[in-house]
């Protein structure tokens, strides 16, 4: 194995990518760059029962929108492609039959019904069928260690179905590290003699990503808690074929809200937020899933908060951009315990992250939701918009809510406000009002506030009496910011004609 830092992220094409993938994706990346090593994408899609067709898409666009590119994979940089496994497929057979060879593996032709039978036998004794040791010699079981090998080149030859299943040492303790969880240790006579290559010339999960892993040079395993079970095989595995091991590092896993029981993909329709980093249809049943994308989060308050799914940095510093994240994260400070998701702090790294972008950052996304309202303006106004009203934002959305007014005059004014603000007397106030904005020539905020509050002195009135209203006749409500900066940059002619509006549908 060469000594650059080479990782994986392996997933298989059966449907959107839950967040929990977007974590082991976002942590292979971010210790591969903190390395200057290669991020590489591997599309395990050796099980075609599960194929999903538009699945490797969405994971590519999941990775690009969150900016954690890979370095290698399908269609990039292909020194150690292909990278999908079903076109390695003609590759894995010789790998198994290596082992074969080398006695480390053998042929089973055991049918499912056969198979179904041993287990239902088991289960009457109240016993648990495995096969392994124990039994694959004994005579009941119909493999290559029991036939002999004129029988076994005849079953073959015939055309027979088989399967290639690793023969698991006997009364061996297999002892490995993780760098999560430490030393394991793991009697290998409780592990079946798993499947390395099925009846169909696919190989199994476990040989193709042993082989590929391998063959594609990967120092670092980095995976999802799920994975655990199967480390023990996969050490026998490469000790089976000589190879050097790559290390390990298993993830725990992301549980749901409530602390109980790991996050599923059904989850976000059950608990109401997305569990996927994007939106996604399923191209069969048309059903839509929601996605932080088009909820309205950025990648990078996004990402900022999976980091946090099972990593902290051990100081109280929370807000980490990418860079800094590969600067700081550490493998080895990965939780053991799961990491439970909470939507509400997901909210408040997006909202810490709207709060400390630029105003014209946000303008420039604002602008194309004007764009998409008809309203073309210019974006030195929408930023300072931005400005104005940004701090009561959480989502670039939220700000058409709290800045309409700016762009359109208001198309109703809120009834209860009406009701309570809007006197007998107001209609007169505002047209007075009018008169004196009319004689204004200097529009600037201060100037318009020391006129109008002046008049309002001279009237001897409570300012409320007339700020109210006012208020109610630009905005549409009692919000927004201060008042007379929202006259300033709507301009003299617009508030006049607000005003005007204002009395004539209030009366
Ligand atoms: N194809 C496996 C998955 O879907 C990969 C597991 C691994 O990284 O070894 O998660």
């Amino acid at each position: 194995m060469s000594s650059e830092v080479r990782v994986r992220f392996a997933p298989s094409p059966t449907g959107p990518l839950h967040i929990g993938g977007v974590r082991t994706a976002l942590y292979n990346y971010l210790f591969a760059k903190q390395h200057n090593g290669r991020f590489v994408l591997r599309i395990e899609d050796t099980d075609q029962t599960r194929y999903v067709a538009n699945a490797e898409q969405y994971i590519i666009d999941s990775l690009n929108w969150c900016r954690i590119p890979f370095d290698e994979g399908p269609g990039k940089n292909e020194k150690f492609g292909p990278y999908r496994q079903s076109e390695r497929k003609s590759l894995y057979k010789q790998y198994a039959d290596e082992l074969i060879a080398n006695g480390k593996a053998y042929y089973a032709f055991d049918t499912s019904e056969e198979l179904d039978a041993h287990r239902k036998d088991h289960e009457a004794k109240g016993k648990t069928f495995i096969y392994n040791w124990h039994n694959r010699e004994k005579g009941r079981l119909v493999n290559s260690l029991v036939l002999s090998e004129e029988e076994t080149q005849k079953r073959i030859d015939n055309g027979e179905k088989y399967v290639v299943r690793f023969k698991t040492p006997q009364d061996k303790k297999v002892i490995f590290q993780d760098i999560v969880r430490g030393t394991i240790e793991v009697d290998s006579n409780i592990l079946d003699d798993k499947i390395l290559f099925k009846s169909d010339g696919m190989p199994t999960y476990h040989l193709a990503n042993v082989v590929d892993d391998h063959l594609m040079q990967i120092s670092h395993v980095i995976r999802g808690e799920e994975w655990l079970p199967s480390l023990a095989l996969h050490n026998l595995l490469y000790e089976a074929f000589g190879w050097e091991k790559p290390e390990f590092a298993h993830l725990p896993l992301i549980l749901k809200p409530v602390g109980k029981g790991k996050l599923s993909k059904r989850d976000g329709d059950k608990l109401g937020f997305p569990v996927f980093p994007l939106e996604y249809v399923n191209e069969e049943s048309q059903e839509v899933s929601r996605g932080y994308r088009e909820d309205g989060y950025f990648s990078d308050a996004f990402i900022n908060m999976l980091a946090f799914l099972g990593w902290n940095p051990g100081t109280e510093q929370e807000i980490y951009k990418l860079d800094e994240l590969i600067k700081d994260f550490d493998l080895s400070r990965v939780n053991k315990s799961g990491a439970k998701f909470s939507p509400d702090k997901t909210k408040w790294f997006q909202q810490q992250y709207m709060q400390s972008k630029s105003d014209v950052v946000i303008a420039q996304q604002f602008q194309e939701i004007l764009v998409g309202k008809g309203i073309e303006t210019e974006i030195n106004f929408v930023t300072t918009v931005v400005g104005l009203v940004k701090e009561r934002a959480v989502f670039v959305e939220d700000l058409w809510d709290l800045s309409s007014y700016f762009f359109e005059a208001p198309s109703a004014y809120d009834p209860k406000t009406s009701k309570k603000q809007w006197k007998e007397t107001t209609a007169d106030l505002m047209q007075e009002l009018i008169e004196q904005v009319e004689a204004i020539a200097d529009f600037s905020s201060e100037n318009v506030e020391t006129q109008i509050k002046t008049w309002i002195t001279s009237k001897e009135i409570g300012f409320g009496k007339v700020m109210q209203p006012l208020r109610l006749s630009l905005v549409g409500a009692l919000k927004g910011p201060h008042l007379f900066d929202i006259m300033h940059y709507i301009g003299k002619p617009e508030v006049i004609s607000r005003l005007k509006n204002a009395i004539q549908t209030l009366g």
